[in-house]
This record gives structure tokens, sequence and C-alpha cells, in this order.
């Protein structure tokens, strides 16, 4: 093989070898990421629940006082029964009377369902916490478990990163410039390998005689489909 595909060979394999251990951290990192926004998600139902109760305290507060107002009404009609003469006046107090605990009652009867109301979601809400303690616990060991994953993985990466700054120095400016914008463009692989004249990166026929020439392997060819630089390995040497 060419000597200067032959080295970007060897430096797309540590490229490759270094690309899944970035996608190794960033896995990690995106399984923690999701258990912490179950928790905030969580967080905020319990946060919901604790609005809705407090509300509904408040309107219970506001319905008690009214009913105490209502009632006074009624205590000081009732005292004013005393003093009235005629059957008319006695009928009308009466009627404000009724009206007047009636509406009490149905007060008294909205309380009740707020307390109801207000009890089940004090009950959902500390079911919620409950979980929430236990998945905080929960990620704080995760959290410390993939953060030391994650620095176990970037020892290796560093290690990693050197042997590559090494290839890449024996690699001349413009061939390396070329062989980076291919592996942005092309999925990570900027050369690849010709199998029985097919580019084994977008598997599309290389020319017959492109092939031939190849197969001598003096020089580098691109792709005329993919333009990755093209190179050829028989496959039983491949399997190796
Ligand atoms: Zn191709």
């Amino acid at each position: 093989m060419n000597e200067l595909l032959s080295q970007l060979v060897t430096l797309q394999a540590i490229d490759l070898e270094i690309d899944q251990i970035d996608n190794a951290i960033k896995s990690e990192q995106n399984g923690l990421d999701e258990r912490m926004s179950a928790l905030a998600e969580r967080e905020a139902l319990i946060n919901e629940l604790q609005e809705k109760v407090t509300a509904l305290q408040k309107e219970s507060r506001t319905l008690e006082s009214e009913m105490a107002d209502k009632m006074d009404h009624v205590r000081e009609r009732q005292s004013k029964m005393m003093q009235v003469q005629t059957g008319r006046e006695q009928t009308a107090l009466l009627k404000e009377i009724e009206d007047a605990k009636k509406s009490a009652k149905e007060n008294e009867e909205k309380i009740m369902a707020i307390m109801e109301a207000v009890e089940k979601l004090t009950a959902q809400m500390e079911e919620e916490k409950n979980l929430l303690k236990g998945e905080k616990q929960l990620v704080t060991e995760e959290t410390e478990k993939v953060r030391a994953n994650i620095e176990a993985i970037n020892k290796g990466k560093k290690k990693k990163d050197t042997t590559r700054s090494d290839q890449a120095s024996k690699i001349k400016k413009s061939l390396l410039r070329k062989y980076d914008t291919l592996r942005q463009h092309r999925n990570g692989l900027a050369v690849i390998n010709v199998v029985d004249g097919v580019c084994q990166g977008c598997f599309m026929s290389i020319p017959p005689q492109r092939f031939n020439m190849l197969l001598k392997g003096d020089e580098i060819f691109e792709c005329p489909t993919c333009q990755r630089l093209n190179y050829y390995i028989p496959p039983t040497e491949e399997e190796n």
C-alpha cells in the first residue's frame, strides 16, 4: 500500500477508537442527565401539588370567613324577630334567616369538599416526596459511579490522544487537513478499503481501470462517488 495511505489508515484506526471512547463518555453522561431530568420533573410535580393545596386552603379560609358572616347575620336577624310586630315583617325576616342559613350550609359543604381534596393531594404529595427521596439517593450514588467511570475512560483517552498526535505528526499537513475534513463529512471514515471494485464507504463501484491502478498501490485515489481516499487490502489480509 502507498506509504501515505498506510499512515492514514493507522491514524484512522486510532481515531475510531477515540470516537468510541468519546461515545462511551457521552452515553455515561446521557444516562445521568436522564435521571437528573426525571428528578427535576418529580420536583416540579411536587411544587405543583403544593401550589394546588395552598390555593385550596386559601379558598377554604375565605369560605369559612364568609360562613361566619352569614351566621352572624342569622343571629342578628333572629334577635330582630323579638321586636317585629306584623306577620308580614315576621315572614320576611324568617325568609331572610332561612336563606342565610342555606347559604352558610352551602359554604360548609364546599369547605368539606375542599378538605377532602386537600387530603388526597397531600397524600399524593407525600408519596411523591418519598419517591423523590429514594431517587435522589440513587442519583447521588449514580453520579459518583458515572464520575469515576468517566475519569477512568478519560485516562485511557489521554493515552490514545498522545498516540494520535504522534501518528498525525508523521503525516503531511495538507493531507491531514483533507483527512480531517473527510472524516467530519463522511461519518468518521476518510480512508476506506475497496472490495471487488466496490468502495466500502459508499458501496458504489469504482471504474475498473482505476481499481487496477489502485491494486498497484502507488497512488492515492479518491472514490468518485464519496471522495473518500481508497486503499486496497486483499480480503484475507483484512480478516487478520
Ligand atoms: Zn465511496
